[in-house]
């Protein structure tokens, strides 16, 4: 018996043979996220169902030397589900679904970190008074997972302006370390708590070390968050920003949002679009208010909830004076006269807004979304516009036609914001490797002309950062020393950052 069917055996022994697959079809599969590139066929699909079966798992690995990716439902856009290079273990955690608990006299909820944001915020919606995370997760949500979320330090709009990114709302994880033991960070890791509530105390954050990690320093199993209820009264509004003499769209877009976001207005989200995200919207009927009405120019939605009738007048005369002011052109109240702020909120908008970019199809995505002031905006348009006229006849070459480059801009509690989306060129195989290099060049562009700070950091972001030059030496030594310490055989996700090749 060779090595890989040995370890086969170990972990189905652990699982049960239902839930273990080396076939190819299912390693082929797992071989993929949502993005085209970066293709590592694992050795052994595996979904377990408890942090102990994970415990057993990672023990197997560590005797045999095998590494190990965690996923959660594979929707990410830059590599990080799957693994770097042929061979390994992919571990499935979506059979890990469950809520466990809603602490209702404090607000937090515990889940298992299978369950999609949408599921659990449904879930949430039908309990007492009604309930729902703050910031709702990534636009892929209805798949997406809160583990992955969390791993991927997410932020997709639904409440982002209010609440921040949804690693802020986490009190407490458990999670299984590489090496096979289990932890419980936060207040709970006191083990005469039963019910956690604050991420900090009982020594430093180290919740912290595990959010946004994408998936190298332990496998999440349970996380807690904080819960509010759902908001009774909400307003929308949506407003086509024009170019004038003097200002660019980004530019006057910019300076309404810095000042919703200074006089704290209670803005649950607001989203700047560019010109062609407007265009490429109305193109796919997603939104379907945007197919009729003759939107010219970028185009600018907020959301504000309230408790009260009053209290909502009060913030919709406030948010929306400010956009007036500004001299922006309001469009009609409905869905169907282009109010796509009504479309966020009322008809799952929050979870589709980029479905139409990211979802595949003809287009090789170079995902590049960052956290930035959002006095920054503007110079993202500039950076964004002077790549592609560099790379524009290259990229016409590789692809049969010419790219670009495009993002939405939205709102991050309390002052950035975040810039979602990257470069695209028609896929091709063909030409992969030389849009895998392009795309690195799109990134580390980003990074070293604006300082970019990327959030999921996958394969490709993760590896782009180091080879920027943009880790001090001391810094990347201190990564490599957590690194290190928590998974001395190299096991869980190698390569990301290339850490596990630095010891
Ligand atoms: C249409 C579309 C829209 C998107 N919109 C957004 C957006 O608005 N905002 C945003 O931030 N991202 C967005 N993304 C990217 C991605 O979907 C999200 O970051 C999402 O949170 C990933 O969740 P997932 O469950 O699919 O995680 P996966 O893709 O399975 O994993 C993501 C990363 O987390 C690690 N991981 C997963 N589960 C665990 C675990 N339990 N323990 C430890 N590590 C784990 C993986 O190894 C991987 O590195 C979008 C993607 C698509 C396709």
């Amino acid at each position: 018996m060779n090595e890989t069917q040995n370890v086969y055996e170990q972990i189905e022994n652990i699982v049960g043979t239902k839930y273990v697959s080396d076939s190819e079809p299912v390693c082929y599969s797992y071989s993929m996220n949502c993005d085209f590139t970066l293709q590592g066929i694992p050795d052994i699909v595996v979904k377990p169902n408890t942090p102990e079966e994970i415990s057993g798992i990672l023990r197997v690995a560590n005797k045999y030397g095998i590494k190990i990716v965690p996923r959660g439902n594979g929707a990410d856009l830059t590599g990080g589900a799957k693994p770097i290079g042929d061979g390994g273990i992919v571990l499935d955690v979506t059979r890990m679904n469950k809520i466990l608990d809603i602490d209702e006299e404090n607000r937090i909820v515990t889940v298992e970190v299978g369950i999609s944001w949408s599921e659990l915020c449904e879930q949430l919606s039908n309990v007492g008074i009604g309930y729902y995370t703050g910031s709702t997760g990534p636009a892929s949500g209805f798949s997406a997972t809160i583990g992955g979320g969390l791993s991927n330090n997410t932020v997709g709009g639904g409440g982002a302006a209010m609440y921040g990114a949804v690693t802020e709302q986490c009190v407490g994880l458990e999670v299984v370390l590489p090496t096979g033991e289990i932890i419980y960070t936060g207040a709970k890791a006191n083990s005469f708590r039963d019910k956690p509530f604050t991420r900090f105390g009982l020594g430093a954050d180290y919740s912290g070390i595990f959010l946004g990690d994408v998936g190298i320093h332990g496998i999440k199993t349970k996380a807690s968050l904080n819960i509010y209820p759902l908001p009774e009264y909400r307003g929308y509004a949506t407003y086509v920003i024009k170019k004038t003499k003097e200002m660019t769209p980004p530019e006057r877009g910019s300076k309404v949002m810095i000042k919703w976001q200074h006089d704290r207005l209670q803005l649950h989200d607001f989203f700047y679009y560019t010109q062609s995200t407007v265009t490429s919207l109305k193109g796919q009927k997603v939104a379907k208010g945007l197919i009729n009405a003759k939107v010219r120019g970028a185009t600018l939605f907020y959301t504000t909830v309230a408790d009260t009738q009053r209290q909502l007048d009060y913030n919709v005369e406030r948010i929306e004076k400010i956009a007036e002011d500004a001299g922006f052109e309001k469009l009609g109240p409905t869905v169907e006269e282009g109010n796509i702020g009504k479309w966020f909120y009322e008809e799952d908008g929050r979870w589709q807004w980029s479905n139409h970019s990211w979802a595949g199809g003809y287009l090789f995505g170079m995902g590049g979304c960052v956290k930035c002031p959002t006095y920054q905006l503007p110079d993202y348009r500039r950076m964004y516009d002077d790549w592609v006229k560099r790379n524009f006849a290259k990229m016409a070459e590789m692809g049969g036609v010419g790219g670009g480059a495009e993002f939405v801009a939205f709102g991050v509690n309390p002052t950035y914001i975040d810039v979602a989306g990257g470069a695209g060129v028609l896929s091709s195989v063909e030409h992969r490797e030389a849009q895998i290099e392009l795309w690195k060049d799109f990134l580390i562009t980003q990074i070293k002309e604006l300082g970019a700070v990327h959030y999921w950091m996958g394969e490709i972001i993760g590896r782009s950062l180091v080879d920027s030059g943009a880790l001090s030496e001391e810094y990347y030594n201190f990564m490599i020393t957590i690194k290190k310490a928590l998974d001395p055989n190299k096991i869980l996700s190698p390569g990301k950052f290339y850490l596990t090749d630095k010891y």
